[in-house]
């Protein structure tokens, strides 16, 4: 079965065929700029062995219908990987917001695209250009199945006491006004990763899931189900990021605006484009805080301190919730890679049962890899995300069934 995984953005389009008979990658790519002067499409063919090739396609990608066109001549083309477009058996499109409406992977029909314009509104910098693209791939695949895996999903177990804002409740009655929680596709392929490792079934498992990599998240799964995350009815919540502020004051906008004349939309990206690692220091990369803090660069050590610190605080958080934890279980760019967040962020936890193994720790982790020590009662984790096989894991699941 070759499935191909599509997250479609406002400007770009990011694309993996996977051969799901061995879940290997046959090509990937990224359309980016569309709707600009010049557009480019980054190709790659078998990108994770040592065969891989890339091809570059530079031109005005006007929209999302001559971007995908572009993608699908090189994917079936004459030196595609399939021969034809027949060969795709189906199509996986990542969804940022699926509103209250979707607890699963759907299969799209035209009632699909109706209840995904409706969270439009949610999601304004993301739903629209996932409509695009899945627009174009229904029209090119007319006869292909299509699911929509939607970020939202796996938080739809939360309990009413943990997704409720305290706030008026017609808000939530008449604008669905309460917390979704995202990256959830990643949250759940970690967790069930984590339960292979641990040796139990994941509905007999206690996880904690930190995602850290540009965008950050924390998800406590109970039982194989998510019943908190840090993220709230936006990407915005939580933990600090590399450019979004996590959790702030609520009354931070009415401030901004009567001091600082600050409008709404200002507010918001402030909040969204120029806070977090990038707000504090100038600097959103986590490699490059590390190396300006070892030139001595304080408010590179500041940011460093303050994110570790916050996703400590939400561990600790996310232990009171579960009670008993099998696993805290780090993840995606900086999660894999950086042990210097890895151990700051569990740092005196010991009295809580959480003990890291600081040689086992430093290690950057292509395979799930754990860093406790042997006498710590909760077992600590990295385990690499892969969302675009999760979203072809879904996508098939949902076509088979
Ligand atoms: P992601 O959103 O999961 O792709 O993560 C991207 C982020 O991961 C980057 O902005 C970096 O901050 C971080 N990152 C990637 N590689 C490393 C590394 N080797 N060490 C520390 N941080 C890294």
């Amino acid at each position: 079965m070759k499935t191909l995984v599509i997250n479609s953005g406002s400007s770009s389009i990011k694309y993996q065929l996977f051969d799901m008979t061995d879940e290997s990658v046959l090509c990937s790519g990224v359309i980016e700029r569309i709707g600009e002067k010049e557009g480019v499409l980054n190709h790659k063919i078998a990108p994770d062995t040592d065969k891989a090739e890339k091809v570059s396609v530079e031109q005005p990608i006007p929209d999302h219908e001559v971007g995908m066109n572009l993608a699908i001549d090189l994917i079936c083309g004459e030196n595609g990987v399939v021969k034809d477009k027949s060969e795709i058996d189906a199509i996986g499109h990542r969804i940022v917001h699926g509103g209250e409406k979707f607890s699963k992977p759907t299969l799209v029909d035209e009632n699909v695209f109706k209840e995904l314009e409706k969270v439009v509104p949610l999601a304004p910098l993301h739903n629209p250009g996932h409509l695009a693209g899945m627009r174009v791939t229904t029209d090119l695949f007319p006869d292909v199945p299509q699911v929509v895996v939607m970020d939202t999903a796996y938080h739809q177990t939360l309990p009413e006491k943990a997704y409720m804002y305290a706030l008026p409740y017609e808000l939530y009655k008449e604008m669905s006004i309460r917390r979704y929680g995202f990256h959830g596709t990643s949250h759940k392929f970690v967790a069930r990763e984590t339960a292979k490792v641990l040796g139990k079934p994941v509905e007999e498992c206690n996880i904690i899931t930190v995602h850290l990599g540009n965008g950050c998240s924390m998800t406590a799964t109970e039982k194989g189900k998510a019943v908190d995350t840090s993220m709230g009815i936006t990407p915005l919540e939580g933990l600090v990021m590399g450019t979004r502020s996590g959790d702030v004051d609520p009354a931070l906008h009415a401030l901004l605006g009567r001091n600082k004349g600050m409008s709404l939309e200002e507010v918001d990206t402030l909040l969204n484009k120029e806070s977090g690692l990038k707000g504090m220091c100038g600097m959103n990369d986590m490699r490059d805080i590390h190396a300006a803090i070892e030139e001595g660069n304080e408010r590179a050590e500041m940011a460093l301190a303050v994110q570790t610190y916050r996703t400590k605080k939400y561990i600790g958080s996310f232990m009171a919730v579960l009670g008993h934890v099998d696993a805290i279980v780090f993840t995606a760019g900086i999660g894999e890679n950086d042990a210097i967040v890895r151990e700051r962020s569990v740092e005196g936890l010991e009295a809580l049962g959480v003990k890291i193994d600081k040689e086992l720790n430093d290690c950057r982790a292509s395979e799930p890899v754990k860093i406790s020590t042997e006498d710590s009662a909760v077992e600590l984790w990295v385990v690499p995300t892969n969302e675009e096989l999760a979203i072809a894991r879904d996508t098939l699941a949902v076509v088979k069934s």
